[in-house]
């Protein structure tokens, strides 16, 4: 049902870039209609500021192209050309599309005539809003404005059938409520909510960056809570799934005792909330420091195709994000945890765990702030020192193993890493003739035959001791 509204003008005003009103000037001067749409236009019906300005006009691409001097083909085929304004910003500028065919993943377009078919194609009214930066008018045939101003996220037209077209719809809708703080239709909700098991179609790649966005979103805790509210947390997430509702005793308090429970993943979206958006590292190892171990938390960011950067530094520091380090540890075992997540990788750390007790006074926990601070300090220390926490950081290298007269082969990793190892224990062995006594010994008891333990085969009798344990 499409809600004819003539043009209207009222207080709002806009104020575009002057390239978006130069582009649609250009369009509309050689006889196309044009206006700019979604986002920008919501935004600043929102009073926000407005930062993709996208148009839509109804010339065709190779128009486009001919217009303007300095073009990129963005999308092509889907009717979109970047033009490049004079202050060096590409603007989206897309033909007026319908849809002919939707699969549930991506539709299949062609070109429209009118703009009243390209907002009938856009998901929720909120987005199909469109405003001439020229006759400064507002055209909103699916009472997005009023929506806007009610606080409220409806789909355009029936529910069901536009979640049936793109299954993205349902996490973009999640994503607009949360980050808006607007509440859900009751009919959009119920349609969303059928449709969540159909997420899971969805490329890898739509997933993640839906998630992105809600982790660059000032407050990304109420759209998180959303997905779980939802159901889409279990179809896309489960390992997050699984920390709703798991208890987590808040850290100690002063005098001991544990305070009240608390949810892991309730926990987990306080501390994201305290991360600045402009951290997405940060808010990632946030958001899985619950998982458990650095494998598990790399193979979440793996399957949503993560670059390697960031599944090497999530990694890193998600799995010790959660606890503290414990202020009576010994200096081994912090270098160790310093081992473990990377020199470079304490300042993040660190201030995974300040959000981490944060989270936790502002539920009530005293934690000893003190004993923190000075554990910190000596984390520090040990990271500033050139006392070796990585293999390339130690007084032996391969050349040396060479020089020893071994071949080069996957054994030395594992020397390097036994030596590390050591000397991690005890940095006093970090000379090179120490180095390669310890790796000629190791070296040496590595290639005597051990029996069945060594040849790779299972031990008789190893299985049943296991299992009595
Ligand atoms: P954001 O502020 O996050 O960029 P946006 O609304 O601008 O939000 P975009 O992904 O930039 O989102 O898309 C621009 C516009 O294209 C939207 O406002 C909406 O009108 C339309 N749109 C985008 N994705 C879809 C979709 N999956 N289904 C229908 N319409 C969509
Ligand atoms: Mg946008």
């Amino acid at each position: 049902m499409m809600h004819r509204s003539e043009g209207e003008r009222g207080l709002f005003e806009p104020e575009p870039p002057r390239a978006v009103r130069w582009i649609a000037r250009t369009l509309e001067e050689a006889g196309y209609e044009t206006w700019t749409v979604g986002g920008a236009i919501r935004d600043a019906l929102l009073g926000a500021p407005s930062e993709d300005w996208d148009l839509a006009t109804r010339a065709k691409p190779a128009e486009v192209q001919r217009l303007f001097k300095r073009t990129i083909p963005v999308g092509i085929d889907h009717g979109t050309v970047g033009v490049l304004s004079k202050d060096g910003v590409l603007y989206e500028v897309t033909t007026f599309r319908r849809d002919i065919e939707t699969t549930g993943r991506h539709a299949v377009v062609e070109f429209a005539d009118s703009l009243d078919e390209d907002l009938a194609r856009r998901d929720f009214t909120i987005n199909a809003v469109a405003w001439h930066p020229l006759n400064k008018v507002l055209h909103d045939p699916f009472e997005g404005r009023a929506d806007l101003g009610r606080r409220v996220l409806r789909t355009v037209g029936e529910p069901r059938a536009r979640f049936a077209e793109d299954y993205l719809r349902v996490l973009r809708g999640l994503r607009f409520a949360g980050t808006f703080r607007f509440t859900i239709e009751a009919s959009t909700w119920h349609a969303l909510v059928a449709a969540v098991t159909h997420t899971r179609i969805l490329s890898p790649e739509r997933v993640r960056e839906e998630m992105e966005r809600i982790l660059q979103s000032p407050e990304p805790s109420r759209a998180l809570g959303l997905y779980a509210a939802s159901g889409a947390l279990a179809q896309l997430y489960p390992e997050l799934d699984g920390l709703v509702g798991r208890r987590r005793d808040l850290v100690r308090t002063r005098s001991g005792g544990l305070d009240a429970r608390d949810d892991w993943y309730a926990h987990s979206l306080r501390v994201i909330d305290l991360l600045s958006p402009e951290r997405p590292t940060l808010r990632w190892a946030a958001l899985l420091q619950g998982v458990g171990h650095e494998g598990s938390v790399a193979a979440i960011l793996e399957r949503l195709r993560s670059s390697n950067a960031r599944i090497r530094d999530v990694a890193a520091v998600s799995p010790s994000a959660a606890t503290l380090p414990d202020p009576d540890a010994s200096e081994e075992s912090l270098r160790r945890l310093l081992s473990a997540a990377g020199r470079v990788s304490l300042r993040t750390m660190t201030r995974l765990w300040i959000a981490n007790l944060r989270a936790d006074e502002a539920c009530g926990s005293r934690p000893d702030q003190g004993r923190f601070v000075t554990t910190c300090r000596r984390l520090r220390r040990i990271a500033r020192s050139d006392v070796p926490l990585a293999v390339s950081e130690l007084a032996i290298s391969g050349r040396d193993l060479i020089g020893l007269g071994y071949e080069p082969g996957p054994r030395f990793g594992e020397v390097l890493e036994h030596l590390l190892d050591r000397t991690l224990a005890d940095p006093t062995l970090n000379r090179n003739e120490a180095l390669r006594e310890e790796a000629v010994r190791w070296m040496s008891q590595q290639d005597r035959p051990t029996g069945a333990g060594r040849s790779g085969l299972p031990q008789p009798g190893a299985s049943e001791a296991s299992e009595t344990l």
